[in-house]
């Protein structure tokens, strides 16, 4: 059976009309950035141009490192990595879009971090990426990536559960257990409202990535032991886009409901603009 990153690199081949190498290229192009943005979030004194977020990235990141993390060094390196790319979207940096900005902390944060983990070179790393690409084509084509059009379920969602079918396939998992921990990665945030502060993707979003990505990891591990989504991807995704065009406008990027419509929320939108 071929894996999900199989398939993915022959459709691109077959579609773009690039050799293989030339996709793998690209991919690398991709893989540098989510490093530097990594790296750039977790070093840096970042401040995003509204001055919500920045620095707490760092803050678990040497919390983890100080003492004995309630998560795990794992989960704990992966949730401030995804902490960094936001911050560093939120401060007009260079970050991929995997597959939103707003959602751009997830992958890199999940894939880095296993990758650093079990010593996996950046081959496993392109196999991951064109994992994750496979899931998040598959959802954007029969139903949204966006928060605007489908809450936040459907953009750290999704991304969760692009990074969750990487982690399968990069571990030696097989197609249909990627396929089981994307299931599980949505289903587990299905109804996700999307509700940022001011309108500005920064908060709650910096820590929807941070929960993606364990979100992302919780349900790899689960795939890779043999545990199944009960509810096939497909309908999930189905299930996902259903709920999204259930949520009212107010819960779909405006600003008007959720945290953002709390008066702390509307607070800071008054001091801002
Ligand atoms: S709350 Fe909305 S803007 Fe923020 S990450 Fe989620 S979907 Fe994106």
């Amino acid at each position: 059976m071929l894996g999900l990153h199989e398939v993915m690199l022959r459709r691109e081949v077959e579609l773009t009309g690039l050799s293989e190498a030339e996709v793998k290229a690209k991919l690398t192009l991709s893989l540098e950035i989510m490093k530097r943005a990594t790296e750039r979030g977790l070093t840096a004194d970042i401040k995003s141009v509204s001055g919500l977020i920045g620095g707490d990235a760092k803050k678990v990141r040497e919390h983890s490192e100080r003492t004995k993390s309630v998560c795990g060094s794992l989960m704990s390196r992966a949730i401030s990595r995804a902490m960094a790319v936001l911050e560093v979207n939120a401060a007009m940096g260079k970050i991929v879009a995997a597959p939103t900005a707003g959602s751009s902390g997830v992958v890199p944060g999940v894939l880095l971090t296993v990758a650093e983990e079990f010593a996996l070179d950046d081959a496993a790393l392109i196999k991951g990426l064109l994992t994750a690409g496979a899931v998040g084509f598959i959802i954007t084509r029969n139903a949204t990536v966006s928060g605007a059009e489908g809450g936040c379920q459907a953009e750290t969602g999704s991304a969760a559960a692009m990074a969750a079918a990487a982690v399968v396939e990069m571990m030696g998992g097989s197609p249909p257990a990627a396929l089981h921990a994307a299931a599980i990665c949505l289903q587990n945030v299905l109804g996700l409202v999307c509700d940022p502060i001011a309108g500005l993707v920064e908060v709650p979003c910096e820590h929807r990535n941070a929960l993606g990505a364990a979100n992302a990891l919780i349900s790899a591990e689960m795939a890779l032991a043999g545990v199944a989504s009960i509810i096939p991807f497909d309908e999930v995704v189905e299930a996902m886009y259903r709920v999204g065009h259930s949520l009212p406008c107010e819960l779909r990027e405006t600003a008007l409901g959720g945290l953002a419509g709390t008066p702390t929320g509307q607070r800071i939108k008054k001091v801002l603009f």
